[in-house]
């Protein structure tokens, strides 16, 4: 009968580290057509490393130093890259406080002297500096995500953190082309030349990858998608809450996923094995497919 189908695949989904929030989830699921997907952290690994380093007074280890004092309090990806990096060099990160998280945009804090921010172009357009500096300006030629740190108007330097797609992302957007999905779509906050990179290497085509969205306009986009069809949305929960709870499915990816992303998903992914995402994918198609 249906509910027995359901229950079993229920049971088989969790035995393979995928929770479905009840049988409808895998209704639904085996309904999309249409993916769309986080990058940072989702198609991603997350675990970015920091490749340059330009600070303008030359001072490349105390720049560090404030730049991790202000990272020290996000729960962002680049956070913890800018921490490890300054853990392997040794250093103490200077004390900063009064932190604001600014989604898609960085950090703004205060150390013992004043102001102090984080983050990309957004973000320092924001507190009105300008990044004219050649040495800067050139480090945003690359296909990396830039990582600004700023005194009010002032730029004091940048870093540049690049992260890598996970080894089973592109099997899985393969595996799910080839159960069916029409279109697969990327929606990231980071810089189009990087997105762009990412998204070459998994077979996303250039017209559906979006990036420099801030939460909401993730939001706006899975609303024009859903009327093409059912829409997924995959996110690692790093501020994709309302995205996750506006797609017709949301999933949320790896354990490490907070609170919140679970509680406005659909679907949860405890491993960070994308092709997890495709088995479910192909598992909930099949068990409707008996039922119906
Ligand atoms: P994604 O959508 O790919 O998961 P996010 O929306 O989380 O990316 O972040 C988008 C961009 O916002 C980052 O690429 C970075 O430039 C900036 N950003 C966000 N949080 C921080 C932070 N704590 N420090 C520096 N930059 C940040
Ligand atoms: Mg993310």
């Amino acid at each position: 009968s249906a509910p027995a189908a359901i229950l079993s695949a229920l049971s088989a989904a969790a035995r393979g580290g995928v929770l479905f929030k009840g049988g409808g989830a895998i209704e639904t699921l085996a309904a999309v057509r249409i993916f769309a997907f986080d990058k940072t952290g989702t198609l991603t690994t997350g675990r970015a490393a920091v490749n340059q380093v330009v600070a303008r007074d030359g001072d490349e280890d105390g720049f560090l130093s404030l730049l991790a004092g202000l990272e020290a309090h996000s729960e962002h990806h680049i956070a913890a890259a800018i921490l490890r990096e300054t853990k392997a060099r040794g250093l103490k990160n200077v004390a900063v406080m009064d932190v604001n998280a600014h989604p898609s945009a960085g950090i703004t804090g205060r150390d013992s002297i004043g102001q102090l921010w984080a983050g990309n172009t957004r973000m320092a357009s924001a507190m009105g500096a300008a990044i004219d500096d050649p040495a800067l300006t050139q480090l945003a030629e690359g296909a990396q995500t830039v990582v600004y740190l700023g005194r009010g108007p002032t730029v004091l330097g940048a870093v540049t953190v690049a992260d890598e797609a996970r080894g089973t992302s592109a099997p899985a957007l393969r595996a799910l082309r080839d159960s069916g999905v029409r279109r697969i779509v990327m929606l990231t906050g980071d810089r189009r030349p990087v997105a762009l990179r990412i998204g070459a290497g998994l077979g996303v085509a250039p017209e559906d990858i979006h990036a420099g969205m801030l939460p909401q306009d993730k939001v706006e986009t899975i609303a024009q998608l859903t009327r093409d069809g059912a829409v997924a949305f995959v996110g690692d929960g790093v501020n994709d809450a309302a995205a996750l709870a506006r797609a017709d499915v949301g999933v949320a990816m790896g354990a490490a996923g907070s609170d919140v992303a679970l509680q406005a998903a659909d679907v949860a992914l405890l491993s960070e094995n994308m092709q997890k995402l495709a088995e479910a994918h192909r598992l909930a198609r099949r068990t409707v497919a008996i039922i119906r």
